[in-house]
């Protein structure tokens, strides 16, 4: 039976939902199903697998949580290239058979394996050898080999502490191991999303090296898109960037997200559903869903 996730609840903010993590078919450490039994036993109310560039996994973590009772939201992050910026754009409720959303991910996702390759190179080159084989120990999708898989062979190796030190020395921009990609561009990430009856939000705005006015362009061509959401609450925010984004949401007429964008035990240093509900001043993204409980 389909109800409302919002009726009877004095104030939807309060739902625990957790509409952002990751699993082993993108790069994340558990399986669809593992993931979807932590967050149950971590008290979450509404689950969304958002898997980078794929919808692989969702099959397997629908089936889980309706084992468990545990409403879930079929979902994904594409990567999108906005001025030069790589942005993360998270559909929700998609439909995962939906043709026109898996060949732009298929599009979308191609070049990971020849960067992977590009990627070992330049580490090799600084001394580190066998990265890309390396890497791929760690890959659960053979589609989705992404930097997160090398960071975790480096700190394996010992080159880095943890993850967190791998990016702010090796894979971003002017460090060894980063081979710039082109991702998709926002109006087509939207589109697809749109055309898969799900919804576009806006994935940890906090997180992109963009100035005020950049900023302020790429959520105005989001919202252009046809993006209806922004993440507010999220494990990649600081809580300062709450009440700000939380301000940028309501300056722009967006709905509200929430998610720990959780991807895995021990590394992520957010736990699924653990993050401070929703700021009063905003409206959040499910406050109309109607979702299978
Ligand atoms: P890719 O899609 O291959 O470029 O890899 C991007 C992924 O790297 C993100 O989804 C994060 O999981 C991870 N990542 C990027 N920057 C950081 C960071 N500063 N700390 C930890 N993980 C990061
Ligand atoms: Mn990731
Ligand atoms: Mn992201
Ligand atoms: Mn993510």
């Amino acid at each position: 039976m389909k109800s409302s996730i919002a009726a009877g609840r004095a104030d939807p903010r309060r739902i625990n939902a957790d509409l952002h993590c990751h699993s082993l078919m993108s790069d994340g450490t558990l399986s669809p199903s593992a993931v979807v039994e932590r967050a149950a036993a971590q008290g979450v109310e509404m689950l969304a697998l958002t898997d980078h560039d794929n919808l692989a996994g969702l099959g397997e973590a629908a089936a889980r949580a309706a084992g468990l009772g545990l409403p879930f939201v079929p979902g994904v992050e594409v990567s999108v290239t906005w001025g030069g910026e790589t942005i993360h754009v998270v559909g929700l409720n998609v439909d995962p058979q939906d043709a026109t959303l898996e060949e732009g991910l298929a599009r979308t996702r191609s070049g990971r394996d020849a960067r992977a390759v590009e990627i070992g190179e330049q580490l090799a080159a600084v001394g580190i050898p066998g990265a890309y084989e390396g890497a791929l120990r760690y890959v659960g999708n053979p589609a989705l080999v992404s930097r997160t898989h090398f960071a975790r062979f480096l700190v394996e190796r010992g080159f880095c502490r943890d993850v967190s030190d791998v990016f702010s020395r090796f894979l971003v921009e002017g460090r060894p191991g980063f081979v710039p990609q082109r991702w998709a561009a926002m109006d087509e990430a939207v589109e697809w999303i749109l055309c898969a009856g799900g919804q576009a939000v806006l994935a940890h705005p906090g997180r992109y090296r963009l100035d005020r006015v950049q900023h302020h362009a790429m959520i105005s061509d989001f919202r252009d898109a046809g993006g209806v959401a922004i993440e507010v609450v999220s494990g990649s925010h600081t809580v300062a960037q709450y009440a700000e984004y939380a301000r940028v949401a309501v300056e722009f007429g967006l709905l509200a997200s929430r998610g720990s964008d959780f991807h895995g035990p021990g590394e992520s240093h957010v736990e699924l559903g653990q993050v401070p509900p929703l700021p009063d001043s905003v409206v959040p993204v499910w406050h109309d869903w109607e979702i299978a409980a």
